[in-house]
């Protein structure tokens, strides 16, 4: 179903013409649709749908609140005609944000577990929410002629670090947004005009400088050459050049102002772990491992967090690691005893290291606490091997 959706979407392409006037931003007095535009809404809607359905969406009311907040203090509700700037979390390791046209705004686990505080977010909020208020979807949609010219713009094979499932959720064109981004010229327009509606909204200006150099650093760190969200490397250098800029000719040092840090870090905490998996899920050991660090820094006796350190150590298995695992499971049960997931992970250390009595009760004692679990035939079947 899901190729036949991309099929269908990249027949849709070939057959647009190349017509691309200026579009005017929405306010409330100028939200009508053209009639290739609503056709444009309809596609990235079908996005949507899909998207919606296949459990990348992370559902955390807190969060989802709390990101909502942020996104009203940039621009106030009711403002925008029928665009409705609504935030959506992804679960994905990328350090990523898109929107879509109706003002759908999605940001990637990925760059909220890496981003330190509020006005970085804010940043990334405000540079999405004027894709959406100026109509730049429309803009490129109307100046992609093909598929393969997209596919071409998404870099697609060498870019990369996107799961294959989201790809597949994401369709085409709403991904197309995602990898590439827009312009260079409507890029810059959404720069600065974000930049205009964070300081507006009172964030400290130079966080955007530091949310831009997160991303790069984790470009450079994931050996990725084509970074989602903000296009290609020498453009990267460049805004971040001309967000020095900006911040220079703000009035004041540029660090005055909200970044509510405390706060950000208090309701994102969580996905910092949640973040570290994913991670661990796509083999990014280094970044896995130093999430968790860094939530452990948060939470020091968190027996879920040296779990997970105990699964990245299994998982990489260079040498030593078996040792390493099995005290990061130890010190995991001392610390929440009735945490399933650590007596599993002990139990496997066991029973690499042919220890079969040992790995047999952390078995037990994993599906005594976790009676219903996916691997339960699995290990019934090993238990009753070990007891004969
Ligand atoms: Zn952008």
């Amino acid at each position: 179903m899901k190729k036949a959706f991309a099929l269908i979407l990249g027949m849709a392409f070939l057959s647009i013409a190349c017509t691309a006037p200026k579009v005017q931003p929405v306010d409330n007095a100028n939200s009508q649709l053209a009639d290739d535009e609503k056709r444009y809404w309809q596609e990235t809607a079908k996005d949507q749908e899909i998207l919606d359905k296949t459990g990348f969406i992370l559902e955390n009311p807190e969060v989802e609140n709390y990101l909502q907040e942020v996104m009203d203090s940039l621009i106030a509700p009711g403002t925008t005609g029928n665009v409705y700037y609504k935030i959506k979390i992804i679960k994905d390791p990328a350090i990523n944000a898109l929107s879509f046209p109706n003002g759908v705004i999605c940001i990637h686990t990925g760059m909220l577990a890496r981003f330190e505080n509020e006005a970085q977010l804010a940043a990334v909020m405000a540079h999405e929410a004027i894709h959406a208020k100026n109509r730049h979807g429309l803009a490129k949609w109307r100046d992609l002629k093909s598929r393969s010219a997209i596919y071409a713009s998404m870099g697609l094979g060498s870019a990369g670090a996107y799961t294959g499932g989201l790809i597949s959720a994401m369709g085409t064109l709403s991904l197309a947004y995602s990898v590439a981004g827009f312009s260079r010229e409507l890029e810059q327009e959404a720069d600065e005009q974000g930049f205009a509606l964070m300081v507006q909204a009172g964030y400290a200006p130079g966080e955007c400088v530091k949310a831009f150099k997160h991303l790069k650093q984790w470009a450079k760190e994931n050996e990725s050459k084509e970074p989602y969200f903000f296009g290609s490397h020498p453009a990267l250098d460049d805004r971040i050049t001309n967000f020095n800029r900006l911040v220079r000719q703000h009035r004041g040092n540029g660090q005055a102002g909200i970044t509510n840090q405390e706060k950000y870090t208090a309701i994102i905490r969580e996905l910092i772990l949640l973040n570290a998996s994913l991670n661990l899920d796509e083999g990014h050991f280094k970044f896995a491992e130093k999430e968790v660090r860094h939530y452990l820094e948060l939470v020091p006796d968190s027996g879920a967090a040296h779990c997970l350190l105990g699964e990245i150590c299994l998982e990489r298995n260079e040498e030593g690691d078996l040792k390493k695992a099995g005290d990061f499971f130890l010190q995991a049960i001392k610390l929440s005893p009735a945490f399933a997931p650590s007596h599993r992970g002990l139990g496997t250390v066991y029973l690499k290291q042919d220890q079969c009595q040992s790995a047999k009760t952390c078995f037990e004692d994993y599906l005594a606490l976790l009676p219903e679990a996916r691997d339960k035939a699995y290990l019934d079947q090993y238990i009753e091997e070990c007891a004969r």
